[in-house]
């Protein structure tokens, strides 16, 4: 019950933002961009994923025309989501093993994408659930991970560990949207030092864990 409320006030509180790019790609239901996105979107801000990942794909949309890029070039289109070195050798290899083993096809299974260098737990739940449009895992991302357990749903220490608990204390209706409104509460009001003095699921929150906050 508590879930529901929360999960409710979230979504009318999360209206006034503008969706995170990675969750934006389901709308076009192209596993590959949703895929590569993610890839962009690891350990910077959401405006830079943005402005990377439009570049890109711009000039680039398939495993094909990536592997045709020169480094460098695919390297400039990435710049702004930073790691750029490593980020466009990590799109070189997830491209060309598509290519070499899955005829260019984004596989939907995590057990594969997983086996795929460079793409991790979270990068293949995320894929499976914008880019498919899956219901059956919830993309648990660092955000997810930390509000979660604050809010006492899960105590856990590691991302997976939450991913597995949430499943069984979440109603599976709210599986597609709770990464996105996570990640957007974490933003802004759960943060590393949350807000909780202007938050708005305040009063059914534990704040397990918070020994600081505004
Ligand atoms: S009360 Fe504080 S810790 Fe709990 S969800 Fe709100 S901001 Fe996060």
């Amino acid at each position: 019950m508590v879930v529901t409320v929360v999960m409710r006030i979230l979504k009318k509180w999360s209206k006034k933002y503008q969706t995170p790019t990675v969750r934006a790609t389901s709308r076009e239901r192209n596993p590959f961009k949703t895929l590569i996105t993610c890839l962009l979107s690891l350990r910077t801000q959401d405006e830079n994923t943005r402005k990377a990942s439009s570049a890109l794909f711009k000039v680039a949309g398939t495993p094909q025309e990536i592997l045709r890029l020169p480094q460098k070039k695919l390297e400039k289109l990435i710049y702004s989501s930073g790691y750029y070195k490593n980020k466009a050798k990590a799109i070189k290899h997830v491209s060309k093993v598509l290519i070499e083993k899955y005829r260019g096809k984004v596989p939907s299974s995590i057990n594969e994408l997983v086996s795929i260098k460079g793409i991790g737990r979270k990068t293949a739940t995320i894929t499976r659930t914008f880019g498919f449009g899956k219901r059956d895992c919830i993309p648990t991302d660092v955000h997810v991970h930390t509000i979660t357990n604050r809010l006492g749903w899960v105590k856990a220490k590691m991302p997976e560990q939450t991913e597995n608990q949430l499943m069984k204390v979440v109603p599976k209706r709210y599986w597609f949207e709770l990464n996105t409104l996570f990640v957007l509460f974490g933003k802004y009001v759960c943060k590393a030092v949350p807000f909780c003095s202007s938050c708005p699921i305040r009063k059914y929150c534990k704040r397990a864990g918070v020994k600081r906050s505004r």
